[in-house]
């Protein structure tokens, strides 16, 4: 089971004690660690050791914690179902035969599959909630600011963020504990974690909660993921809770806005990977432009590379304005509508995915199909909010995930919600 869930298998100790001292953890393959190889699930970065530690992990380290493999991910987080690794797909061990979601897929199937006890994952459009929802763990996508990404590769880095996943709501809010909070290397951290008790938060208290459900993203679901869903709500309603429902609007233009931003950002960022500057090297003859081109067409896979091409589509002249400039107000409009619906509710419900887990090679060959499945996860990525993912039950043996919306910075309130769930 192992040998597909984890690119790298190294043990790495932490401190004798601390708050997370005798857990395992496994870490999502972006996230630098020093010494330890960080491939981003690509060919390009094979043979690619860093230097140094990400914040995230320097904490996981000083908490005690102890990391027991780099997990597989999309390549450079780039997917839905960790099909697009260079290393092999992961199965899901919640749903055999499955995807386990993605991109952040290795790290929810090492938490399902009792290989680790807490992973991290990273969460640009929806890569920790997908893959918490389908293998029936749970999964937190914090605030935009509340994280350091100081040593995560870079995808889109004005939508991610690095989350915590865990078997319990409680275990996911613990490891944000430790990982929340500024840092002086991320310039976009805020300070609002540092001195937040996310763990404590799971009282499971619901009494008086009011619950928002937004219709458009129920809309074009699954029947028994919808089903599932109302399950969940129902039983939220018996703990004291209120639901009523509220309109997003412009999330119909959500995930063509999502994908032109991210694109956009991954073209300008993947730049630096060249065979000079980082990864994989196709050797020099005498031609430095065939030398890179030849570095970037054997390193970088299929989907990486449409992305690349889209993204730099995106933002050439001329249609920068008709296509960047656009998704960029688009995003606005999605922010505006998430603050309204906040002042009319404490949280946001609806179903993580709209569908369940799809067959392991079912949709590798659609992949407008999977930017579809994202339709409910990247509104909160464009509106720099955090959200939860926590298992609501299952439509045909298969996990459904329930996701919790809150106002920025509202990660407690959320913690507090999802955990009356588990
Ligand atoms: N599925 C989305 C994408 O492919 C989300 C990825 C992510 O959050 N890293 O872009």
């Amino acid at each position: 089971m192992s040998e597909d869930i984890f690119i790298t298998e190294e043990r790495i100790e932490g401190a004798d004690d601390g708050p997370l001292a005798g857990k395992t953890v496994a870490v999502k393959d972006n996230i630098s660690t020093e010494g330890v190889r960080t491939t981003c699930g690509s060919k390009m970065l094979d043979e690619y050791v860093p230097p140094y530690d990400a914040t995230v992990v320097s904490r996981l380290k000083e908490a005690g914690a102890t990391i027991v493999g780099k997990a597989n991910m999309d390549e450079f987080g780039m997917g839905t179902t960790t099909e697009t690794s260079y290393f092999g797909e992961t199965d899901n061990p919640a749903a055999p035969g499955h995807v386990p979601g993605g991109s952040s897929g290795g790290s929810a199937a090492a938490v399902a599959a009792g290989e680790a006890d807490l992973a991290l994952g990273s969460d640009t459009g929806g890569s920790v909630r997908c893959p918490a929802a389908f293998c029936g763990v749970v999964g937190i996508k914090p605030t935009y600011g509340l994280v350091s990404r100081y040593g995560l590769v870079a995808y889109g880095n004005s939508l991610e963020q690095i989350g915590p996943f865990g078997e319990t709501v409680e275990d996911a809010a613990a490891l944000l504990d430790v990982i929340a909070g500024s840092d002086e290397r991320d310039a976009t951290t805020r300070e609002a974690g540092d001195d937040a008790n996310y763990a404590d938060a799971a009282t499971g208290d619901v009494d008086g909660l009011q619950i928002g459900i937004p219709t458009e993203l129920l809309e074009g679901a699954d029947e028994g993921v919808v089903e599932t869903f109302w399950d969940a709500i129902d039983d939220l309603e018996d703990k004291g809770a209120s639901y009523h429902e509220v309109s997003l609007p412009s999330v119909e233009h959500a995930v063509e806005a999502y994908y032109v931003i991210a694109m956009s950002e991954a073209s300008s960022n993947l730049a630096r990977f060249d065979g000079v500057r980082y990864g994989h090297s196709g050797g020099y003859d005498g031609n430095w432009n065939e030398t890179f081109a030849k570095a970037r067409e054997e390193g970088f896979g299929d989907e990486v590379k449409r992305r690349i091409l889209l993204g730099t589509y995106a933002l050439s002249a001329g249609y920068h304005d008709k296509y960047y400039k656009k998704a960029q107000d688009a995003r606005a409009w999605v922010k505006q509508d998430f603050d309204e619906a906040l002042s009319e509710a404490d949280v946001l419900a609806s179903p993580t995915m709209p569908v369940p887990p799809f067959e392991l090679g079912e949709s590798l060959d659609d992949p407008l199909k999977l930017y579809l499945a994202d339709a409910n996860t990247v509104p909160v990525n464009l509106a720099d909010l955090p959200a939860i993912s926590v298992p609501a039950g299952e439509t045909d043996g298969l996990p459904v995930g329930l996701q919790l919306v809150g106002p920025a910075f509202g990660e407690e309130r959320l913690i507090r919600a999802a955990s009356a769930l588990a």
